[in-house]
């Protein structure tokens, strides 16, 4: 049970404190995501960004492409989708209907499928969440994924072969880590993982990749002399099933507004230990919780609280 609120459980750190937010389970069955949906929506008053962007289900097509505001307060106008199908990768989940990016993003996710083959020697990759169609937050999980400029790719390998709809929508992604949370696990781990990760990192448009601190151990061990991407690997919460690919701002973006560059130096040594550190405690030794009355939620982000110009791609056509 523990193990299993563990999984489920995701962080973040904002200005030096640990703040709980929504889990991003890229491994939810259509079920599980549809209970989700539905708890949250009943729950949650009309006037909230999340509702609002979460029903909006096509593009604001009418507007000039553009990633507005930051990467966890933002919006998409213009976006395009990556078509559920291409010869190295398949839109995995696509009921939620969140295969929307800026273009950028989309030219750089196929490309980067269509090098899966030959770097990991994987038949290509599976994509899972990368934004709404209109971007902004979501009912469900993520708390970033909201300008079109992050995408979740699963670290299980596209199989052979087309999948059907019942798989696309519920088969399990394979969780990558050892169960006491300090490596990976090596049944399911391979050198090629590391190779495919690093080959995104490498790339010049992409700003920050995700995974979970028990990976980036495994990936400080197999990256061997060249070390060159390893800074832009970032430890974090979750992501024990997918990687997370964030691109920088497009050239001349003035709407969006990009992230520090990561420090220098490939981020294997103190960071990490101290990551893995924190990750065991919150799992195996979580503060118990006080015995008061439980604290009242924060109220959600309203769509007042996004930059202006996010009201026009509500509306647009
Ligand atoms: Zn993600």
């Amino acid at each position: 049970m523990l193990l299993r609120l563990a999984l489920v459980l995701c962080l973040t750190f904002a200005a030096g404190k640990v703040v709980f937010i929504a889990p991003a389970q890229a491994q939810s069955t259509a079920e599980e995501e549809a209970n989700r949906r539905a708890n949250v929506l009943e729950k949650t008053p009309e006037w909230a960004a999340k509702v609002q962007f979460g029903k909006r289900n096509t593009p604001a097509s009418s507007l000039e492409a553009r990633a507005i505001g930051s990467y966890a307060r933002g919006c998409l106008a213009g976006a395009t989708a990556l078509p559920v199908d291409g010869a190295t990768w398949q839109v995995m989940r696509r009921n939620r209907n969140r295969m929307w990016g800026h273009p950028d993003l989309i030219a750089y996710l196929e490309a980067f499928a269509k090098a899966a083959p030959r770097v990991a020697n994987w038949p290509g990759i599976l994509v899972g969440d990368i934004s709404q169609a209109r971007g902004g937050p979501m009912l469900t999980g993520h708390a970033s994924h909201q300008i079109g400029l992050d995408a979740d790719i699963w670290l299980t390998p596209m199989p052979q072969g087309r999948l059907g709809h019942d798989q696309r929508e519920n088969m399990p992604a394979t969780n990558m880590v050892r169960p006491d949370w300090m490596d990976v696990n090596t049944a399911a781990w391979t050198a090629s993982h590391t190779r495919l990760v690093l080959h995104a990192a490498r790339d010049r448009r992409v700003h920050r990749i995700f995974v979970n601190p028990a990976i980036k151990v495994a990936m400080c061990r197999e990256a061997g002399a060249d070390r060159a991407g390893l800074n832009k690997v970032r430890p974090m919460w979750g992501h024990n099933y997918h990687f997370h690919i964030r691109m920088a701002c497009p050239d001349g973006s003035e709407t969006c507004q990009d992230q520090d560059a990561p420090p220098d130096g490939d981020g294997c040594g103190k960071e990490l230990s101290d990551w893995l550190a924190t990750q065991q405690k919150a799992i195996f030794a979580p503060k118990r919780p006080s015995t008061g009355p439980p604290p009242k939620p924060k109220p959600p982000m309203s769509v007042d609280a996004l930059p202006a110009e996010c009201r026009q791609v509500l509306v647009a056509r």
